[in-house]
């Protein structure tokens, strides 16, 4: 049975769409692993360098600004006449609390041509408060840091850039131009340098200008990464640092931002969505293709066996199966002509095999098989049996000189009118002999031997000429008769054989009669079948 299971079709079905599915799996698990997971994390890394970007550009504006702004100051013949030492009030002027705060200066640094300070102006970074000085000591000794870049810078004279990061003392940009007249004409007559600090105030400004969330940190320069921009996934959050470079050497300035993941994870859930859905398709199609399998296939094909199944028994059955108008119903109505067509030949054979072929009657082998059956049946429920043997009175006579086709045809009519007697009366005779019959008679003695008497009254009102018989000038039988009730072997050979002694009892007693059969006496010996001369 589960042998059976396991080789039918709908399990080999089951078990190749299964194989289909976990292979799809399998493929749609190795796509997304190589694939479009790789895919999603390419993108957020653009997505996070595009932003990073856009903050540096944000710095680099500010620094252009502060650039544009120590430029307009440096061409504007005030100041060259203040480094020339022309114009005393100038920083009274120019200068104040609120002017350094508004433009978010640090310091201003006015340098000579000799690159030596003329004069310095800033917010001291413990107190807050605006200070000028002439050189970078006592209270304006904070600016000292600031003073040496710049004079470095000076001394590199043109190869100097005028828009730099300082990393020491503190995140500063800074920015200079040389100090000319506003017509930019003669040689410069000093430097000018702005510095802005680079601090949380500045940070919060930047931020609210990006709308990211910022960070800076100032790190040396071994520790930082050969990629400009890295990115450290946290949870939902990437943080994300770009990497500044400074005019101090061995430190480097790193903004950081956390930014949100929503691209990334709302591309993973519409790809975890993709993924889920594609399964639960998979998984219909699977099922639809088996309800389908078991409507259009599996289903028609029971059906198909059972019909073929009950056409091979006895009636033909009306089944829908051969109105189908598809493959299982041609295969409906092939069947149906094979068996139609094999039952027809099995009928022509059985009675091929039962019939005699010259006269059409039962022959031997069906009598034997009705005479046991008779038998069973009398034994069982002692009901009676009669046997008669017919044989035709010199038969060979009427051959010799009539001819053999003639004596076919004789034997043909005698045999049509024993047919149309055995159907009158229900008994069944038999052709078992050339020119003997045998009829079986469900019916007491007496009875059988009216009928045998029957049957001879016909064959003579049949007249059959036989003008050589010594018996009469037609055609006679000799019959003997044998029954159940009188014969104590109870066997169908034994029934037989006594028929046979009272057919050749009636030969003897000169032919043309009837003969029941009567057990020999003791001293007289009968040898059945020896015909009478
Ligand atoms: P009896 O009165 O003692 O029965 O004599 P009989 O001549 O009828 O019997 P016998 O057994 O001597 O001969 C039977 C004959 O029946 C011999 C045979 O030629 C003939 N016969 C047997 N079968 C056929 C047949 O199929 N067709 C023809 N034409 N003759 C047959
Ligand atoms: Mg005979
Ligand atoms: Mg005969």
């Amino acid at each position: 049975m589960a042998n059976r299971c396991t080789t039918s079709l709908r399990f080999r079905f089951l078990i190749a769409l299964t194989s289909v599915f976990l292979l799809a799996v399998i493929v749609l698990g190795l796509l997304t692993r190589f694939v479009f997971f790789p895919a999603l994390y390419k993108e957020e890394q653009s997505i996070i360098i595009n932003e990073m970007d856009r903050l540096e550009r944000s710095v680099t504006v500010n620094q252009q600004q502060l650039q544009a702004q120590a430029r307009d100051w440096a061409t504007w013949d005030d100041t060259y006449e203040f480094v020339q030492g022309n114009y005393p009030r100038y920083a009274e002027v120019n200068f104040s609390q609120s002017m350094f705060e508004e433009m978010r200066y640090k310091l201003m640094a006015f340098f000579n041509a000799d690159g030596e300070v003329h004069f310095l102006g800033g917010l001291n970074p413990t107190t807050g408060q605006y200070q000028t000085c002439e050189t970078a000591t006592q209270t304006c000794s904070w600016m000292m840091p600031y003073v040496v870049s710049m004079q470095r810078s000076i001394q590199e004279g043109s190869d100097q850039k005028h828009n730099v990061l300082y990393t020491h003392p503190a995140p500063t940009m800074v920015a200079s131009s040389p100090i000319l007249r506003t017509d930019s004409s003669g040689p410069p007559t000093g430097w000018l340098f702005k510095v802005r600090a680079m601090n949380s105030d500045w940070l919060g400004v930047l931020s609210e200008l990006t709308g990211m969330p910022l960070s800076l940190t100032v790190r040396p320069i071994a520790s930082i990464p050969a990629s400009r921009t890295t990115s450290t996934i946290m949870g939902n959050t990437v943080l994300a640092e770009r990497f500044l470079t400074t005019y101090q050497p061995g430190a480097i300035i790193a903004i950081s931002s956390r930014l949100e993941r929503d691209r990334y994870l709302a591309g993973l859930r519409s790809l975890r969505y993709v993924l889920l859905w594609t399964g639960v398709m998979m998984l219909l199609v699977i099922v639809a293709v088996l309800v389908l399998l078991q409507k259009m296939i599996l289903a028609p094909l029971r059906a198909l066996t059972l019909f073929t199944e009950q056409l091979s028994q006895e009636s033909l059955p009306q089944h829908g199966l051969t109105h189908r108008s598809d493959e299982i119903g041609l295969l409906a109505r092939a069947f149906e002509r094979q068996f139609t067509r094999q039952r027809q030949l099995n009928e022509k054979l059985s009675i091929l095999s039962t019939h005699d072929t010259l006269t059409g009657l039962p022959n031997r082998r069906l009598f034997d098989h009705e005479l046991q059956r008779a038998v069973e049946q009398a034994i069982a429920h002692h009901t009676p049996v009669a046997v008669m043997m017919l044989d035709i009175d010199h038969f060979k006579l009427f051959n010799d000189h009539y001819g053999h086709p003639k004596g076919d045809h004789c034997l043909a009519t005698v045999s049509a009118k024993l047919q149309a007697f055995a159907e009158n009366n229900d008994v069944l005779i038999a052709r078992t002999g050339g020119e003997e019959f045998s009829v079986l008679a469900e019916m007491p003695a007496d009875q059988a031997h009216r009928l045998a008497n029957a049957i001879n009254a016909e064959i003579d009102a049949l007249n059959y000429p036989h003008a050589f018989s010594p018996v009469a000038p037609h055609l006679t039988f000799s019959i003997g008769i044998s029954t159940l009730e009188i014969d104590e072997h109870f066997t169908p050979s034994a029934l037989m054989s006594t028929a046979d002694q009272a057919l050749y009892q009636a030969k003897k007693a000169g032919r043309h009669q009837v003969r029941l059969y009567a057990p020999p006496l003791a001293n007289e010996t009968v040898s059945a079948h020896n015909t009478p001369p």
